[in-house]
């Protein structure tokens, strides 16, 4: 029988992990702070498992035996009985720090602990714990059922035998892990935020309209989505999140989050989840 998965954060990402978990044969426990929230997560589970019935990916059976396989909870302790923890919780240093200490005390001993931080330090989350060598990143992309994408990475404490459970489970998960190590942004957002920041800089500027950067990026150079679209997509909150780990962690000014992100946070225009952002939604 597949190890059960505790997925912590029922939102967009922690969803999607789920969702893939689920239909990959694994019994989950997804954990959020509120009725509400688990619940709203569970219903976006289900509307994305019913596209890919349409869509002929998967079928019937498939789906509800994935529903059935996933459980909810609002209780931390409930990661117990778990081989894996996925945390995906919101993108705050403090909010993981504090999280990572309680999974260690309340996790089976021997399970691993896995962030899908987009950029906080593994080693600085690992550290929190008593198990540094069974801590690791697992960067799953968004949307999680659609994207090939796992980021795996290592701290400077994560074993070998952790990093190997790791690559086979996102290899069992159908989805193509790549091993880096620990570095403010890991690859992926050390390169894509600062595409994501310049646009928004053309943004503020004037340079552009949002449609025309995006434009320009999508014909230009084969992107699939425009920068300022993927950043609604992403979450606004979480770009600046991530801008903000690059700039203390690098310390290089070119990391400097723009002003113009700022406001749109500030005024809670988070993109596609508030219905908001460099676009109406
Ligand atoms: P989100 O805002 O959609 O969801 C975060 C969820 O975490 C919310 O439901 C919130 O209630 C929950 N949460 C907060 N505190 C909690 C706690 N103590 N216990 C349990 N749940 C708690 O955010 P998201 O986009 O799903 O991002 C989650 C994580 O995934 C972040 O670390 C982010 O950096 C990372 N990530 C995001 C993307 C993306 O494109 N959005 C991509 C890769 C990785």
């Amino acid at each position: 029988m597949s190890e059960r998965i505790a997925v912590i954060g029922a939102g967009q990402m922690g969803s999607g992990i789920a969702h893939v978990a689920a239909l990959a044969g694994h019994p989950v426990t997804v954990i959020d702070v509120a009725p509400a929230v688990v619940d709203k997560g569970r219903a976006t589970i289900a509307a994305n498992l019913d596209r890919q019935v349409k869509k002929g990916a998967i079928d019937g059976a498939a789906r509800d035996a994935a529903l059935a396989r996933i459980e909810t909870a609002t209780a931390i302790e409930a990661v117990a009985p778990a081989a894996v923890v996925i945390e995906a919780a919101t993108e705050r240093v403090d909010l993981k720090y504090r999280l990572f200490e309680d999974l260690d005390r309340l996790a089976a001993p021997g399970a691993i602990l896995a962030t899908n931080t987009s950029s906080i330090s593994i080693t600085a989350i690992a550290a929190r714990t008593r198990r540094p060598d069974a801590v690791i990143g697992m960067h799953f992309m968004n949307p999680v059922p659609v994207m090939q994408l796992v980021e795996v990475i290592r701290g400077l404490a994560t074993s070998d035998a952790t990093t190997q459970r790791v690559l086979a489970l996102a290899r069992g998960l159908g989805k193509t892990p790549v091993e880096v190590n620990d570095a403010p942004g890991f690859v992926a957002n050390r390169v894509l935020m600062p595409m994501i920041n310049e646009a928004v800089f053309c943004l503020m500027e004037g340079v552009g309209t949002p449609e025309a950067i995006d434009t320009v990026m999508k014909l230009g150079m084969n992107h699939p989505m425009g920068p300022l679209a993927l950043a609604d997509l992403i979450g606004l909150d979480t770009c600046l999140a991530i801008l903000e780990v690059l700039h203390e962690g690098l310390g290089d000014d070119k990391y400097r989050p723009c002003p113009l992100l700022r406001k749109y946070v500030a005024a809670g225009w988070l993109g596609r989840k508030s219905g908001r952002g460099f676009y109406p939604y």
